[in-house]
């Protein structure tokens, strides 16, 4: 075997080699296995194409096990897939493409393993390894791949303006492959994903989505964004990032990029978690400065508000991406609300209170808000950069010490409004409210301490201010 094979994946390639010279089919690996195989990537997905029926050598395979797999298939597309053990091997007939300019969906037609590589997307996705008699084990490599992954570059087997005008999602995967692997797209295809970026209005916002999300999941986001945004495609399917980018200069004074400095700022976030949604408030954190942004005389660029403007976008942007409106949406949209305030308390003669405080309105989030405020410190300035780090790490500390003593974290005040309701007779209304937070404020505040007998005394007190009594 040209490629290095674990025992449980030779076993199997063995299996579909028989079950394949039985139906008198040739067959192959292909595809991204081989390619992560000769990266020494892991990889747990197999793809196996023949010259013939997909769907009937799955079978055929399947029933060569004692405890069978079930085998799943899709007539339409003549494929089938099943799973064994933690390997997931999906089967497809080897087919030529030909495209109609109006769509991604091809006209399919079998073909030769010679054809089926020819419609791959890139020269290192084209790699086959034979599974017949004659060549078992070859590689079978017709546009230098192998040469090519040596070199970390992607370069399309047609030429680049075909591969991507036939399907634009190619565009977003060439970048994301290079994002992934650390390749560089070599110029051609580059220049090529600048001519045809109009194309990608034809692809769905989730396949556009679900790559962005791969580059995001990645080591080094930035340079996924950062082709993105070079070749024009960002702009096509999100121009509230890209807005963000470019310096203005008035009266010698500029501000940064901060198209760039939000790059930067999702990459170190990157280094100190894998979460995919702490990466999006990354990325969203600075998404209200254009808006809000005002050159005030004598005094600079200000982007006042820029963090409540950034939390109402939120929910609009992850609509018109297709993100999901669930609770992923709501805990991007706290961090972006709140990603000053850490940062804020790094000034001198910072009260316990404004610690309780952050700490009750960031609840759950604050271990991820504090990872995302140190990540936003970014400067050129190494010294800057390490003065505001060691600051940040005294409002770690105190922080710290204020939950240890005082655990505001899942903290709820001692009287809750149903209690509030039953106490004054009241139904839902805005006088519950004011007392709710007349208490929490109270407590948060040291004003009173944490405790009921201490928070009744105070409801009454605030109660009678609105003329009610308790019942
Ligand atoms: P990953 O698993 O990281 O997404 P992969 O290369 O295995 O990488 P798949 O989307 O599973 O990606 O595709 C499997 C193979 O199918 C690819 O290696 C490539 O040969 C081919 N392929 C997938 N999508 C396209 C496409 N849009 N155009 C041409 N070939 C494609």
């Amino acid at each position: 075997m040209d490629i290095n094979c674990s025992k449980e994946e030779l076993h199997l390639f063995e299996r579909i080699s028989k079950a394949a010279e039985l139906l008198n089919v040739s067959c192959f690996v292909i595809g991204g296995f081989v390619r992560d195989k000769l990266l020494d990537r892991p990889t747990k997905d197999i793809d196996i194409v023949c010259t013939g029926d997909g769907i009937a050598l799955a079978l055929a395979v399947s029933d060569t096990f004692k405890h069978k797999p079930q085998v799943n298939f899709f007539k339409n597309f003549g494929t089938a897939q099943f799973r064994v053990d933690s390997l997931d091997i999906e089967f497809v007939g080897a087919r030529k493409e030909s495209y109609l300019p109006e769509s991604r969906k091809p006209e399919v037609e079998p073909g030769t393993i010679e054809d089926d590589q020819l419609r791959r997307d890139f020269t290192i996705n084209a790699l086959a390894v034979s599974l017949n008699k004659e060549n078992y084990g070859k590689l079978i490599d017709p546009f230098n791949g192998v040469s090519d992954l040596g070199q970390k570059i992607i370069r399309t087997p047609l030429g680049p303006d075909i591969t991507f005008s036939d399907d634009p999602l190619r565009m977003m995967r060439a970048i994301r492959f290079a994002t992934q692997l650390g390749f560089t797209i070599v110029d051609d295809v580059f220049e090529a994903i600048k001519r045809n970026k109009e194309r990608i209005r034809i692809i769905s916002q989730e396949r556009i989505t679900d790559e962005l999300n791969k580059i995001m999941a990645s080591k080094k986001p930035s340079v996924g964004y950062d082709l993105l945004f070079r070749c024009g495609l960002l702009k096509e399917f999100f121009p509230q990032l890209t807005d963000l980018s470019g310096v203005e200069i008035v009266e010698g004074k500029g501000h940064k990029d901060n198209f760039y400095h939000t790059l930067q700022v999702v990459d170190n976030t990157a280094t100190k978690s894998d979460d995919l949604w702490l990466r999006w408030a990354a990325l969203l954190h600075d998404i209200g400065k254009p808006a809000t942004k005002r050159y005030e005389e004598g005094h600079g660029w200000t982007f006042h508000g820029h963090e409540v403007v950034g939390e109402r976008m939120v929910p609009k942007i992850f609509r018109h991406l297709k993100l999901p409106q669930n609770e992923h949406m709501k805990y991007v949209a706290k961090l972006v609300l709140l990603h000053l305030r850490p940062i804020s308390l790094t000034k001198e003669d910072i009260t316990d209170s404004a610690m309780r405080r952050l700490l009750f309105d960031a609840g759950e989030q604050i271990d991820d808000l504090m990872i995302l405020c140190e990540s936003d410190i970014t400067s050129k300035n190494k010294q800057k950069v390490q003065r505001y780090l060691e600051n940040f790490e005294l409002v770690k500390e105190r922080l710290r010490e204020v939950e240890e003593s005082d655990k505001i974290r899942n903290w709820q005040p001692p009287i809750s409004g149903d209690q509030i309701m039953a106490i004054f007779n009241l139904t839902p209304s805005r006088e519950v409210g004011v007392l709710k937070t007349a208490i929490r404020e109270a407590i948060l505040d040291g004003i009173i301490p944490n405790n009921y007998d201490d928070a009744y005394r105070l409801l009454i007190e605030k109660a009678a201010e609105l003329n009610l009594k308790p019942v």
